[in-house]
């Protein structure tokens, strides 16, 4: 092979603005550098072990699995080295030199507007873990090699904004990371900071990356003066030098012990170290399961959504393993999506290892695990509700779209879902209720749970709509969240009690408005046969029933849709999203209280084709939309006659 010549390439802009970040800014846990490396290491023999499982050849007869730490006091070097699945040249430069991930990105542009002090918290959100290795080191020379590869790949960086890459020898498969300390990490002073200090390499180890599954092993070299027959050191005598090695996690699976053994924080640790997460999770479930498939599962629920967690395709958190040997990642369908913002992992015998993926996707077994997870996290989201407030709200302000869309995908754990809806409403000012709440503070005879959708609170809140039942003090749930009405839908009721859209059909007010009240509307509406059947007619095609209203106490008019269209909120989401425009059917109301439909009758009485009439239906009708935040059909119109109107009431 001829020699590829030594490149000096830039890092991307994004790149670049992350090392800087990462040598200057972040001053606190430096140290968890190597808990980043070791991870990437032990992911890199995942990979290899997984694909060697189809083709036996990559493995190169290299099978000894496991990671090495290198102190070498003599060039201030720390060296980790894994014979994992290595890079190819291409894949340096893309994995090293660009952030391929637009996970950097993002990063950058939420710190702008965090600060730099919450960087060590948003890190763990966007994964950023190789370039870490810059917050000790003043030089990161990368050697690897990918197998089949007749050569390996040379990177170096000092994080200056540029580095090197070149093709090179490498004997063994896998990755080689030399650390070039910068001197306040390799001075004997301060042993917690000097990562060339085996003892504080050993601790690091057993704290971050205990339960990793391959060995960690350290390589040092020993220096000891022989001893005599009798044992005693001969201290006159030259040194001699060994290598020693010894391996410094425990590699026992936390999962595999009791649960009463286990703390928080060694959840919290093995968590972060399966994840590549920098916070805590919000949540740990662990459970063993026994009975025709065994199995242990160890879920968590991160504290923060991921920040693309809405619009990216989904994927699943979730690893596979058979008696502590890991088989595979992000295995799809274990849980439905609306759930495939939990991490964590099942552990069972009853798995095979050398299973393919195609072969695993048809697992029984799988499929009856998988309902069982779901299982068993609506039950923890259900007792953090019930104990944990504030807590459930945290979880809810991050995931609660993705329960929403749980309900209206997963029909079958629909009732356990529908319990653990929250939404703001006009009673609980911010405070958040639940479904179960409100019924529990309906009125007596109250036979509906009334729901109002709109864009924020202060919008519904001044809804004309609300007019009535604001006066009756009945409470009415606010649907502020896009896919609120979706999910409330699908619902369609809540043990019996049917769910009622203040703007959809009849405002149906049985048990709450009195008998007479409704009378009287009816009665109206005999009176009025002929004036609403003109206005319907002047309004031609654009609502299809013109209708006295029992809901509006103040407003003059509002729309509302038929009882079986969708809402004109639906129809606006619904139009964004696919171009085929789906319609509300639409009714204009009318408050046969106010003035404006005295003088609508007095100019109907006087002549029903005159031009005022016309213009009163088309001025009511514009006005009905722009409450409900539409666009009148022609606003050039609109605001001529509402022109008009102006300058004839200044006549007066
Ligand atoms: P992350 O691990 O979150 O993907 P990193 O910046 O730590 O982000 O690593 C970027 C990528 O570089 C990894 O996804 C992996 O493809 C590759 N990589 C890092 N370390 C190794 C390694 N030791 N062996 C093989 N590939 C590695």
């Amino acid at each position: 092979m001829t020699e590829t010549i030594k490149e000096t390439r830039e890092f991307q802009t994004e790149t670049k603005q992350l090392l800087d970040l990462m040598i200057h800014s972040i001053y606190t846990s430096r140290e968890i550098f190597l808990r980043e490396l070791i991870s990437n290491a032990s992911d890199a023999i995942d990979k290899i072990r997984f694909e060697s499982l189809t083709d036996q050849s990559l493995l190169e007869g290299n099978t000894n699995f496991e990671i090495i730490l290198l102190p070498d006091e003599a060039s201030k070097t720390l060296t980790i080295s894994d014979n994992g699945m290595g890079m190819t040249y291409d894949e340096v430069i893309e994995n090293l030199g660009t952030i391929a991930k637009s996970g950097t990105k993002a990063f950058l542009e939420k710190l702008k507007d965090t600060g730099a002090g919450s960087a060590n918290d948003l890190i763990g959100q966007f994964g950023v873990g190789f370039y870490s290795a810059f917050m000790v080191a003043k030089k990161v020379t990368v050697i690897t090699r990918a197998p089949g590869q007749a050569k390996g790949v040379r990177w170096e960086s000092s994080g200056d904004g540029t580095y090197t890459i070149e093709a090179c020898n490498k004997e063994s498969r896998g990755t080689t990371i030399i650390l070039s300390l910068t001197e306040e990490h390799c001075s004997s002073e301060q042993p917690a900071e000097n990562f060339l200090d085996r003892y504080t390499l050993q601790k690091l180890v057993k704290k971050y990356s205990d339960y990793i599954r391959y060995p960690i092993k350290m390589s040092f070299i020993k220096e000891e003066k022989p001893r005599d027959a009798e044992g005693q050191v001969i201290e006159n005598a030259p040194s001699t030098q060994t290598t020693e090695v010894r391996t410094l996690n425990s590699m026992t699976p936390l999962w595999t012990k009791n649960k009463n053994e286990i703390t928080k924080e060694e959840y919290h640790q093995l968590y972060k170290n399966l994840f590549h997460s920098w916070d805590d999770p919000l949540e740990v479930i662990h459970s063993k399961v026994e009975g025709v498939v065994e199995y242990t599962t160890l879920l968590f629920i991160p504290s923060h959504a991921p920040f693309d967690f809405y619009n990216r395709e989904s994927t699943t958190g979730i690893q596979l393993y058979s008696r502590n040997v890991f088989i595979m990642d992000n295995y799809k369908d274990l849980i439905p999506d609306y759930l495939s913002f939990v991490r964590g992992l099942v552990d069972s015998p009853d798995f095979s290892l050398n299973i393919s993926r195609e072969l695993l996707q048809h697992s029984s077994q799988l499929k009856k695990v998988g309902k069982n997870l779901e299982k068993s996290i609506l039950k923890s989201l259900e007792s953090m509700l019930t104990k944990e407030r504030s807590k459930y709200e945290t979880f809810w302000k991050e995931y609660g779209r993705a329960i929403k869309s749980g309900v209206y995908s997963d029909f079958q754990n629909r009732e356990k879902l529908q319990e653990l809806l929250l939404f703001p409403s006009s009673q609980a000012n911010d405070q958040l209720t639940t479904i179960a709440e409100y019924v529990s503070r309906m009125h007596e005879g109250q036979n509906y749970i009334y729901y109002a959708a709109g864009k924020d609170r202060s919008s519904v809140e001044r809804l004309p709509q609300m007019e009535l039942l604001k006066e009756k003090g009945i409470e009415v749930l606010y649907l502020l969240d896009r896919v609120d009405e979706f999910a409330i839908d699908a619902l369609h009721e809540y043990k019996g009690k049917r769910f009622q859209s203040i703007s959809k059909g009849d405002l149906k007010l049985d048990g709450i408005n009195d008998a007479d009240a409704d009378q009287e509307t009816d009665k109206l509406a005999k009176e009025n046969e002929s004036l609403l059947k003109a206005i319907k007619e002047q309004l031609d095609g654009k609502v299809a029933d013109v209708k006295i209203s029992n809901r509006l106490k103040s407003s003059p008019v509002c729309l509302v849709s038929g009882e079986n269209s969708i809402s004109l909120s639906m129809e606006q989401i619904l139009s964004e999203i696919d171009k085929t425009p789906y319609k509300a059917q639409r009714i204009l109301e009318l408050n046969p209280h106010h003035k404006i439909f005295t003088v609508l009758q007095k100019h109907y009485q006087k002549d029903p084709s005159s031009e005022a009439f016309k213009d009163y239906c088309e001025l009511l009708h514009g006005q009905a939309l722009l409450l409900e935040g539409l666009i009148p059909e022609d606003p050039v119109n609109f605001a001529e006659k509402i022109a008009v109107l102006m300058a004839h009431s200044s006549d007066k």
